[in-house]
C-alpha cells in the first residue's frame, strides 16, 4: 500500500502494455500538436502577411519600409506567446484524442494515472524531439519559416514547440494528471475531451465528410465545416457546424480556459509554476489583422 514502494513499478495491465508497445500512440500526439500548430502557422505567422506576395520572398521584404519590416518581424517573433497558458487544455484535448484512438483499436481506456502518464510522456517526448532535433520533412515543421525575413535567429518553428514544453518535473506532470482524473466528469473537461475525440474521429474515419471533401484546393480543406450528420454520436462534443473545424482549437481553448484555471486553483494544488503558466500571457485569437497600409 505504501506509495513510495510502488514508485518504480510499471502498471502491467493490458491497456498499459498495449499503450507502451503501440507506435500508433505517436499518431495521436502528432495529431494534437498538428491541430494546435496549424493555428500558429496559419492564424498567426501567415496571417501576419509574412508570406504574402507583397512581403515575400526576401528581395521584396528588403524593399519594405522600416516600420513595415519591424512590424512583421515583431509580430512573428511574439506569435508563440498566446500558446503557453493552455497547458490544462492540451491535457484534456490530448487524452480525448487518445480515448478515440483506443476505441478504434479496441483498447480499454482507463482514467488511471499510469495509463494517462504514458500518453502525456509520449506527447512531451514528441515536442522535445521537435525542439531539439526536428524532422523538417513533416508538415509539423514549416520550412518556409526557416530564415524568414533573412534572419536565422527568429526560430519561428522552435518557438512554438518551446511554448508547449514548460519545464515541468515528473511530479508536476503527475499532479496535472491527478487533477484531470478528479475532474474528468466536469462538463468543461468533458467538452474538451470529447470534442478532441470527435475531431480525431473525423480525421481518421474513412466515411467522415472531412475525409471525403472532393477538392484538391488546400484552402477549401482549411475552411471545411462539419455538417449536421457529422455531429451525430458525440453528445458531449461541442464542435460547431458554423465554424471551420480547423478553427476549433481556438474557440475550444478560448471558451474553456477560465473554467479550467478555476478548477485547478480549486484543486488546491500549490504549484506556483503551473499556476503562473496558466495565468499569464495573451489570449489566443483567430488571426492577427493583416498589415494595413
Ligand atoms: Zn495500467
Amino acid at each position: 500500500m505504501n506509495k513510495k514502494n510502488n514508485k518504480n513499478k510499471k502498471c502491467n495491465c493490458d491497456s498499459c502494455k498495449e499503450m507502451r508497445t503501440l507506435d500508433r500512440i505517436d499518431r495521436v500526439s502528432r495529431w494534437v500538436l498538428g491541430t494546435v500548430k496549424w493555428t500558429y502557422d496559419f492564424g498567426y505567422i501567415i496571417s501576419s502577411g509574412a508570406l504574402s506576395d507583397k512581403n515575400h520572398p526576401i528581395e521584396k521584404f528588403k524593399n519594405l519600409k522600416d516600420d513595415e519590416k519591424k512590424y512583421l518581424i515583431n509580430t512573428c517573433e511574439k506569435a508563440y506567446k498566446p500558446f503557453k497558458k493552455y497547458l490544462l487544455f492540451y491535457i484534456c484535448y490530448l487524452f480525448g484524442a487518445y480515448f478515440q484512438q483506443c476505441k478504434r483499436h479496441k483498447i480499454e481506456f482507463k482514467f488511471e494515472k499510469d495509463f494517462l502518464m504514458i500518453q502525456l510522456k509520449s506527447f512531451r517526448k514528441m515536442i522535445e524531439t521537435f525542439y531539439y532535433s526536428p524532422n523538417k520533412k513533416t508538415n509539423l515543421w514549416m520550412k518556409l519559416f526557416d530564415n524568414l525575413f533573412g534572419k536565422k535567429d527568429l526560430n519561428i518553428n522552435k518557438n512554438f514547440f518551446l511554448a508547449l514544453f514548460p519545464p515541468l518535473k515528473n511530479e508536476q506532470l503527475e499532479l496535472i494528471v491527478d487533477w484531470f482524473i478528479k475532474y474528468k466528469e466536469n462538463p468543461t473537461v468533458e467538452n474538451i475531451f470529447y470534442s478532441a475525440a470527435h475531431y480525431f474521429h473525423m480525421e481518421l474515419d474513412e466515411n467522415s465528410s472531412f475525409n471525403n471533401i472532393k477538392t484538391d484546393n488546400a484552402l477549401d480543406k482549411h475552411l471545411f465545416k462539419l455538417t449536421k450528420k457529422d455531429l451525430k454520436g458525440f453528445n458531449k462534443s461541442i464542435l460547431q457546424a458554423e465554424i471551420p473545424i480547423r478553427n476549433s482549437f481556438v474557440y475550444l481553448a478560448l471558451t474553456t480556459h477560465e473554467k479550467l484555471k478555476k478548477l485547478f486553483i480549486e484543486y488546491e494544488a500549490n504549484d506556483v509554476l503551473i499556476k503562473k503558466i496558466i495565468s499569464i500571457g495573451p489570449d489566443i485569437s483567430y488571426q492577427i489583422e493583416s498589415l494595413k497600409n
